[in-house]
C-alpha cells in the first residue's frame, strides 16, 4: 500500500501495514476475520484487509463491550476496530507476519456483517475442487494465492502502460460488436435486434482496427484487449482472453522487437522475474523445429536434436533406410546417462506416438559404440560418426526416430520435453525469452482432404518476405516471443500496399469479390496512403500464468469459465427466454435442458 486511507468510521490505517514504530498509538482498522482463537479469557483475531493480516486481540477487562461481540465473531465476519498498538512479548513475535511484532489491544469494535460458513477455508491454501472455487470465486479471490496473481497482474499490466506512455503512444479502444476478424479460429456471433437475421462476430483480435489506426496516422497504438475466439479450451486457452495489443507506422523487425523488449524487459524487472538482459536470442522457425522439434521452444536445458540422417545413410537397419529412402529424415538426441527400465522406454513409444511416429529407437553407448541387437545393422564409422554428432559417452541414452520431417520433429521435441520434466533438467529459478523469426508464409491445410488449400500461418495481413508465387517456400515477416517454452506473443510487420493484400488473398482462395466483400473497408483504407506498419500482441494472462507460477491460466484470470467454456459462478451460458429469442428473429433448433438439469 503506498498511502494511508483517508480516515473515515471504518478505518484510518490498512491493517497489513502496521509496524512497531506506531507502538502506542490509537487506530482504527477494518476488514474480515481470518482466523479466531480464544485462549482462556483473551481473544485472539487475525483480522485481513487487502494489506494484510494483523493480529488484535480483546482482553476481557479493557474491551468492554467488544468483548462480548469478539466472542460470537466467526471466520469472514466483517468488523472495524479501534484499538492501541502494541509491541508483542519478545517470544510472541511472529516472523512470518509482516505485522507480527505487533498487534492490535482492542478498545472498541463494531460488527458490521456476518458470513454463512465458507464452502473452503479461505485462510489456507489447501488445494479445493476447481469447480466449488469457481461457484464461490468471491471466496477463492479472498485467498491469499488468488490474490497474490490479481497483484501480479496489476503490476505486470501497470509496467506495460508505463512504458508505453513513456514512448508516446496512445491507449485507443476498438470495438467488441464488430464484423468476423480471420485469427483462424470460431467467431462468437451475436445477433442484431435492429438488423434481423444479421450478427455482429466479437473480435478474434483487434487487427484490422490497429491496422486502421496506421492508416488513421495514429502511427503507435496500444490497447489492453479483450479478444474472443470460440476454440476447444485447453489449460492455456480461454473463450475470452486478455492481450497487450500494440502497433507502429514506419518501422521494421527491429523496431518492434526492440520495443517489446523494453516492455517485457521491464515487466520482468519489475516482477523479479529473472529473464537474462535484452536483446534477447532470435532463432529462425526452421532451426527452431529443427533443434528443438517445435517453434516455440524451451531452451533451458539441452537435449537437443539431430538429424542424423546422412551419417546412417546406408545402413542395413530397415527401418531406418526405408524411411531415408522414401524421403523421410531420421533424427535422434541424446538423453545423457540415463538408466531406464524396459517399461520407461516403452512409455517413451507412447509418447513419440501421440505425434505420429511409430517408436523411439533406443540404443546405449557401450565401450565407445553402441549396446544392444541394433548395433550390427550399423558400420564401425557410422556408428562413430553419429556419437560424434551427439556428443555421446559411455552409458549415454540415444534415442532415434526415423519418420517424415515433420513427424520426427513434433515427436523428438515432445519427447525432449518429456525427458526434461522426468529427470528435472530445467534449472530451479531460470528463465528463457528468445524470439522466432522467419516463419513460412503459408501453411498447408489438409482439413478437408478433397480440397487441401493454402492457410496462413500467421494471419492474413503478415507481410511477405520472398517470392509470393512460390507459396510452398515464401517466408513471412512474423515473430514470435517464447518464454520457457510457450508462445506469450506474435506479430508481424503487415501488408501496407492493396496489391500484395489481393494477391495474399488469391492464394488463400479468396476471390476478388469475396475479398472485397469481407474486406473491402481494407483493401479501400490501403488505397489511400497507408504507411509501412508492423506490431504485435502479447498474451496477459500467459504471462500473468509464467510469472505467477501458475499452471493454468484460471488462476490469473479473476472470473475465469471451465474447461467446457461454463461459468459456474453465474452459470453462463444458459438458455434465454423464447420472447428474447423471437424479439431477434431466432428460433432455438435444441430443446432446452429440463428445469434442474
Ligand atoms: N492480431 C495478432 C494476434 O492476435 C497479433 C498481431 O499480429 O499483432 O495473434
Amino acid at each position: 500500500m503506498r498511502e494511508a486511507p483517508k480516515g473515515n468510521r471504518f478505518r484510518d490505517t490498512w491493517g497489513g501495514t502496521v509496524r512497531s514504530e506506531r507502538a502506542g498509538q490509537e487506530i482504527r482498522v477494518a476488514g474480515w476475520v481470518h482466523r479466531r482463537r480464544d485462549h482462556g479469557g483473551l481473544v485472539f483475531i487475525d483480522l485481513r484487509d487487502r494489506s494484510g493480516i494483523v493480529q488484535l486481540v480483546f482482553h476481557p477487562e479493557s474491551a468492554g463491550g467488544a468483548f462480548a461481540l469478539a466472542e460470537a465473531l466467526r471466520p469472514e465476519h466483517v468488523v472495524t476496530v479501534r484499538g492501541t498498538v502494541e509491541l508483542r512479548e519478545p517470544a510472541n513475535i511472529n516472523p512470518n507476519l509482516a505485522t507480527g511484532e505487533i498487534e492490535i489491544a482492542v478498545l472498541d469494535a463494531e460488527a458490521l456483517a456476518e458470513s454463512d460458513t465458507p464452502p473452503f477455508a479461505i485462510d489456507e491454501d489447501t488445494p479445493v475442487d476447481e469447480t466449488l472455487r469457481l461457484r464461490y470465486r468471491w471466496l477463492d479471490l479472498r485467498r491469499q494465492g488468488m490474490l497474490d496473481a490479481m497483484l501480479t497482474r496489476t503490476l505486470i499490466v501497470r509496467t506495460m502502460r508505463e512504458v508505453l506512455d513513456r514512448r508516446d503512444f496512445l491507449e485507443l479502444e476498438t470495438p467488441i460488436l464488430t464484423r468476423s476478424t480471420p485469427e483462424g479460429a470460431r467467431d462468437f456471433l451475436v445477433p442484431s435486434r435492429m438488423n434481423p437475421g444479421s450478427l455482429y462476430a466479437l473480435p478474434q483480435s483487434p487487427q484490422l482496427f490497429k491496422q486502421l489506426f496506421m492508416m488513421a496516422g495514429y502511427e503507435r497504438y496500444y490497447q489492453v484487449a479483450r479478444c474472443f475466439r470460440d476454440e476447444d479450451l485447453r489449460a492455456d486457452r480461454q473463450p475470452e482472453f486478455t492481450q497487450l495489443d500494440v502497433e507502429m507506422a514506419f518501422v521494421e523487425e527491429d523496431d518492434v522487437i526492440e520495443l517489446m523488449e523494453a516492455v517485457m524487459g521491464a515487466v520482468f524487472a519489475a516482477t523479479d522475474f529473472g529473464v537474462p538482459p535484452t536483446p534477447w536470442p532470435r532463432l529462425s522457425y526452421d532451426e527452431a523445429v529443427a533443434r528443438f522439434g517445435n517453434d516455440r521452444p524451451d531452451t533451458r536445458f539441452g537435449l537437443e536434436i539431430h538429424d542424423v540422417g546422412a551419417l546412417v545413410d546406408g545402413c542395413d537397419f530397415k527401418v531406418f533406410q526405408g524411411v531415408l529412402d522414401g524421403g523421410g529424415v531420421v533424427r535422434a538426441l541424446n538423453a545423457g546417462p540415463r538408466e531406464l527400465s524396459r517399461s520407461e522406454l516403452d512409455g517413451l513409444n507412447e509418447v513419440v506416438q501421440i505425434h505420429g511416429a511409430k517408436a523411439a529407437a533406443p540404443i546405449y553407448v557401450e565401450n565407445g559404440g553402441w549396446a544392444g541387437n541394433l548395433a550390427k545393422f550399423f558400420t564401425a564409422e557410422q556408428i562413430a560418426a553419429v556419437n560424434a554428432e551427439l556428443e555421446a559417452k559411455d552409458g549415454d541414452l540415444l534415442l532415434f526416430v526415423a519418420d517424415q520431417a515433420k513427424v520426427a520433429a513434433a515427436s523428438l521435441g515432445a519427447l525432449r520435453l518429456h525427458l526434461g520434466e522426468r529427470f528435472g533438467l530445467i534449472p530451479e529459478g531460470r528463465h528463457d525469452a528468445l524470439w522466432i523469426t522467419d516463419f513460412p508464409m503459408f501453411e498447408r491445410d489438409e482439413s478437408t482432404p478433397a480440397r487441401p488449400r493454402w492457410a496462413a500461418l500467421h494471419h492474413p495481413f503478415t507481410a511477405p518476405r520472398g517470392d509470393l508465387d512460390d507459396p510452398a517456400n515464401v517466408l513471412s515477416r512474423a515473430y514470435d516471443l517464447v518464454l520457457d517454452g510457450v508462445e506469450i506473443g506474435g506479430g508481424s510487420i503487415r501488408i501496407h500496399t492493396p496489391e500484395v493484400q489481393q494477391a495474399v488473398f488469391e492464394h488463400l482462395g479468396l476471390d476478388g469479390e469475396e475479398a472485397q466483400e469481407r474486406f473491402g473497408f481494407l483493401l479501400d483504407a490501403l488505397r489511400f496512403g497507408a504507411p509501412p506498419h508492423g506490431g504485435i500482441a502479447m498474451g496477459i494472462d500467459r504471462v500473468a500464468a509464467l510469472i505467477s507460477g501458475r499452471d493454468s491460466i484460471r488462476d490469473v484470470i479473476a472470473f475465469p469459465k471451465t474447461a467446457s467454456g461454463a461459468d459456474p459462478l453465474t452459470g453462463a451460458p444458459s438458455p434465454v427466454d423464447p420472447a428474447q429469442l423471437r424479439e431477434l428473429g431466432l428460433r432455438s433448433a435444441v430443446e432446452p435442458p429440463a428445469a434442474g438439469s
